[in-house]
């Protein structure tokens, strides 16, 4: 079941970035706790050293950069 909970926000946080729809999952952590059945949200700075997110002249992507 864990799996299939995963999967489907995965899943919907795709079809958010290519509609360009609602707020995806990017900057923040979601975790899920199926044990007491609750989510919590982190947010998740940029690494500077980062070779996606961070400064860098490499390619980065518009998700990436949020
Ligand atoms: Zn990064």
């Amino acid at each position: 079941m864990l799996p299939g909970v995963i999967g489907l926000l995965q899943a919907v946080e795709v079809i958010k970035i290519i509609l360009g729809k609602g707020r995806p999952l990017v900057g923040r952590l979601l975790l899920y706790d199926a044990l007491g059945t609750t989510f919590r949200e982190l947010k998740i700075p940029r690494d500077p050293s980062c070779a996606l997110c961070g400064v860098h002249d490499g390619a980065q992507t518009s998700v990436a950069r949020g």
